[in-house]
């Protein structure tokens, strides 16, 4: 796997688009391809709202983190907007860092990074619609919490990696020192 991306190449070496540096994150780890039974479990997490299930998910992929967990200072969940919350009930990704904190010791932030407004929800539009969609979504609510910070940022599912990519742009910006992605799950 490509250790940024984490698309299939055979080795363990950076794919094409990750030595251009097309992800804003330095490395990735990823918890599960999403297919098959994972697919479900992810899916009944993400849209039906089985925290239950998402926690049990979070806690099994989470043992891919705890042999890093000297090398980030915090977790930062990819946060949703408000609109979202309040449908929702929850945001996923801070389900999933609370898990990954408990594994690590590491502490969640789950106030610097803050999410606009106005983007639409990503799994409803093409792969090019996507790409603009998320530019601008994020910004960092205070700097000097995240300023040199070597940070594990959080996702639940990975598809085409801009929202993330996005995310990580805004921290490193700021002045976080690395960024880290960890996704639950991955498109295979
Ligand atoms: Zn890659």
């Amino acid at each position: 796997m490509c250790p940024v991306c984490g698309r299939w190449l055979g080795r363990r070496i950076p794919c094409a688009a990750c030595s251009a540096a097309e992800m804003g994150f330095s490395r990735g780890i990823y918890g599960f391809y999403y297919e098959r039974g994972l697919r479900d479990a992810v899916h009944a997490f993400k849209f039906r709202g089985r925290k239950d299930v998402g926690r049990r998910l979070a806690r099994l992929a989470g043992e891919k983190v705890r042999p890093l967990r000297g090398t980030f200072d915090c977790i930062v969940p990819i946060p949703v907007s408000g609109r979202r919350l309040r449908e929702r009930g929850f945001n996923q990704s801070y389900i999933i860092s609370e898990e990954i904190s408990s594994i690590t010791g590491v502490i969640v932030d789950h106030r610097s990074l803050v999410k606009r407004g106005g983007t639409r929800d990503q799994f409803t539009l093409s792969r090019r619609e996507r790409r603009s969609n998320v530019r601008g979504a994020f910004h960092v609510r205070d700097r000097s919490s995240v300023e040199g910070k070597r940070i594990l940022l959080v996702d639940d599912l990975f598809t085409t990696g801009y929202t993330a990519s996005e995310a990580a742009r805004t921290l490193k910006a700021a002045g976080s020192a690395d960024v880290t992605l960890f996704a639950l799950a991955r498109t295979p």
